[in-house]
């Protein structure tokens, strides 16, 4: 692997804390950070890919730490209609899913990602061995496995996820996940084995929880108790490798229950807003009781985009909007985007820029009149407030530069090519005339017919 040196850099953006310099170059060898410094970098430095970065801040690299990458099939396709409603839309087309087109979604996202400063991120859909070949192609990281769904066979559906998770045991980009839906799609027999798998084996468990009043309100109608005290008591679900998604409903006594447990939280503010579910999820207060708070877009047909940048700012925004006060700030944000999403993912040793670390990082162009007049005071509140992701002029994942100014132009065309394709898909199907199917997802879930549909086992509606 070429080692890289980004020389003199305008400014570096340590951590999500706020910790600045000025004028500062870094070493990157065998993928992590090996020097940092302000004067001249460790002899033979120069002999790999240099990046003078003056005019750049170089800064962590951001997670997704829940998304539907395949989804951007699906961006602006059905936008005005609230969760349930919008599902069954997005159904009608998933449906009619080839792992071609999964491919090509999925590099379209990947694409898209990687431009806008995202290092890796963590994915729930169908066909999920298409979306690493998408992912590894582009040479990002990704956290992912089969959907568990519908009315399936829980022993049946939990190996497939072993199988998968066996393949990418020792991958080093790749992070096998059990994907779970959520408690109404997905059997309460599959989500208790599948929790005592991904304890055992230290795999995320990654579930929609607690995303609308109604999921909360059937929950403890039927079950008598709330989703988060669902997965905890009885369904023994909630441990430090759960990702709750959302929770946008959470009660206070469920938040004690997440930090007892030392599970994540993953937080998809534009989602929620777009998608009209409400709540609010109370990152303060989980924040302050230590638990590790994600950030994710969730897919690009409930956003539309997947832009990381975009998202933090989403953050405090719907965070002060709801607690009509400022208590969250930019650096909650930033370090949800980061450290804490890396840790959704079960990534270890990235999220600052430190010796030792492994060189996830980006460089923003500053020559931008959208984030100047730039300072070393106001350097993290522009990251987050200001800058989006078409700042990012270079990403470097795991030690090698997987974007930068010379492959742009390719890697835009191919992304342009890629719509193309995936712009027929929904022209022959139909377009927004794709007949919705007659049941909603849990009613989908009750079917009697089991099929493997892309890796993931689920029920087809009729
Ligand atoms: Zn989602």
């Amino acid at each position: 692997m070429e080692p890289i040196l980004l020389n003199r850099c305008r400014f570096v953006l340590y951590s999500w804390r706020g910790d600045v310099g000025e004028n500062v170059s870094v070493y990157i060898e065998d993928g992590r950070i090996a020097w940092i410094g302000a004067d001249s970098p460790p002899l033979g430095a120069k002999s790999g890919f240099v990046v003078d970065c003056d005019k750049h801040v170089l800064m962590p690299c951001l997670y997704n730490a829940h998304t539907h990458a395949a989804m951007v099939l699906l961006r602006g396709y059905h936008d005005d209609s609230e969760l349930m409603d919008w599902l069954g839309h997005m159904w009608a087309v998933e449906w009619n899913l080839d792992p071609h087109i999964v491919y090509l979604a999925s590099k379209l996202a990947v694409l898209e990602m990687v431009a806008g400063g995202t290092c890796g991120f963590m994915d729930m859909y169908f066909y999920p061995e298409e979306t690493v070949k998408a992912a590894k192609e582009v040479g990002v990281r990704v956290a992912l496995g089969p959907v568990i769904m519908g009315d399936v066979d829980p022993y049946k559906a939990v190996e497939i996820s072993l199988e998968f998770a066996k393949r990418f045991w020792r991958d080093d980009t790749v992070k096998p996940v059990f994907n779970v839906h959520s408690i109404y799609a997905t059997p309460h027999d599959a989500i208790k084995l599948a929790a005592e798998k991904s304890l055992e084996l230290g795999v995320p468990l990654h579930i929609h929880v607690s995303e609308t009043r109604r999921e909360v309100y059937e929950a403890k109608k039927r079950y008598g108790v709330f989703p988060v005290e669902l997965l905890d008591r009885k369904l023994k679900a909630l441990h430090s490798r759960t990702v709750l998604v959302h929770a946008g409903w959470i009660a206070s006594w469920e938040l004690e229950l997440v930090k007892r447990a030392r599970a994540s939280i993953v937080h998809c503010p534009t989602s929620n807003m777009k998608l009209a579910t409400a709540g609010h999820f109370p990152a303060y207060e989980a924040i302050e009781m230590g638990i590790n708070v994600g950030l994710g877009t969730d897919g690009a047909a409930s956003n539309n985009s997947l832009d990381m940048f975009l998202e933090m700012k989403m953050m405090v925004m719907l965070q002060r909007h709801s607690y009509w006060d400022t208590r969250i700030k930019a650096v909650h944000a930033l370090k949800a985007a980061t450290i804490g999403s890396a840790h959704a993912m079960g990534l270890e040793d990235v999220g600052e820029v430190r010796v030792g670390y492994k060189a996830d990082l980006v460089l923003l162009d500053i020559v931008s009149p959208r984030i100047q007049p730039l300072r070393q005071d106001n350097l993290v509140s522009t990251i987050v407030y200001a800058a989006t992701g078409d700042n990012v002029a270079y990403t470097i994942v795991d030690g090698k530069p997987v974007y930068t100014p010379e492959n742009r132009e390719e890697m835009f065309e191919e992304a342009v090519r890629i719509a193309g394709e995936l712009n027929s898909f929904i022209e022959k199907l139909g377009g927004e005339k794709i007949q919705v199917p007659p049941c909603s997802p849990q009613q989908a879930c009750k079917m009697p017919t089991m099929s493997v549909k892309g890796g993931s086992v689920i029920a087809k509606p009729g």
